[in-house]
């Protein structure tokens, strides 16, 4: 049997398995990056991660050939020479990852951004499969975002394509981003922005101060509960990203907008307000043509996307 081995590097874990040639996992393995995450150590333990998937398989009774690998980093990456440039949660500066890796596991390695990947495995095997130009976006700690059109990822001439997060959707007034820039949508609508405004709220007494907000989940039970303070932060997240959406849905015409991250589970309390105010914003006939999903692989999304791309980079007929 085919299979690609797909790799998530995130700040806390890694994430791997083995794909097969239409997307479907046939054994994965998470390890935690630990404190030592230093590239080095990294990329002998996704060496040794992938002996043990082997392994796995071959005592489930099949085989298969492994015939590249694909890695998603979040960070900066120079593609062409396949040095990471930059990843701040790793804390790796100029590293020659791609080239560490292919020599330690013998294969051919694509490497790229983790929010492109999450879109690409999203359009290949998840909410978007169905669909030709498909806008991916994944509200978390900040918001990633990809594009794939025709089932390939569309980089951009140097990978920025697709960085929604980004959008300046606060033009005066707007808070420190972690770019430099200040009103990024990602300051006003990921799951950080909501913890921060229900942080505040709760500071000025106007949230219940029985448990102290520390993650996005207790302002969605908060607003369960019936608490109209705590819903509001919640509707006013979702507004800003429907709203950023439609700047990038105006620019792209996509097909499908894919929604992941927790919040993409809230279909009452996220998902509606946000389409909402998409298609207030949106021209008529984008968001016409538009269809919001959530995403369907949730945490998979990112192996299944390195997998993906790696077959492509291999085969030329995927
Ligand atoms: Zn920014």
């Amino acid at each position: 049997m085919d299979a690609w081995f797909g790799i998530d590097i995130g700040g806390t874990s890694v994430k791997t398995a083995l794909v097969d040639n239409v997307g479907h996992i046939l054994v994965s393995q998470s390890f935690d990056t630990g404190a030592e995450r230093d590239a080095e150590t990294v990329a002998v333990r996704i060496k040794d991660t992938l002996e043990l998937l082997k392994a796995r398989l071959k005592d489930g009774g099949s085989t298969c050939q492994v015939h590249g690998a694909g890695v998603g980093i979040p960070g900066f990456l120079d593609l062409d020479t396949g040095i990471v440039a930059e990843a701040v949660n790793l804390g790796w500066t100029d590293v020659p990852f791609q080239s560490m890796l292919e020599q330690l596991l013998q294969l051919p390695v694509a490497m790229e951004n983790d929010a492109n990947l999450a879109a690409l495995g999203e359009a290949f095997a998840g909410a978007g499969a169905d669909r030709r130009v498909v806008l991916c976006a994944t509200v978390g700690t900040g918001i990633g975002g990809g594009i794939v059109i025709d089932g390939r990822l569309h980089r951009g001439v140097n990978g920025m394509a697709g960085e929604i997060g980004h959008l300046v959707v606060k033009r005066d007034g707007g808070i420190l981003c972690n770019c430099g820039h200040h009103g990024c949508l990602e300051t006003v609508a990921s799951a950080t922005a909501i913890v921060r405004q229900a942080q505040a709220l709760q500071s000025a007494g106007k949230l219940p101060a029985d448990k102290v907000v520390t993650e996005a989940k207790d302002v969605f039970d908060l607003a369960e509960r019936g608490n109209e303070a705590a819903l509001s932060v919640i509707t006013d997240a979702a507004n800003w990203l429907g709203y950023g959406l439609s700047l990038a849905a105006i620019t792209l015409n996509p097909d499908v907008i894919v929604i992941g991250g927790g919040v993409s589970r809230a279909e009452e309390r996220f998902l509606m307000p946000m389409q909402a105010a998409f298609e207030q914003y949106a021209l008529e006939r984008v968001a016409q043509a538009a269809e919001v999903r959530a995403a369907t692989l949730s945490n998979d999304a990112g192996v299944i996307g390195a997998a993906r791309l790696a077959q492509q980079r291999v085969s030329s007929n995927a």
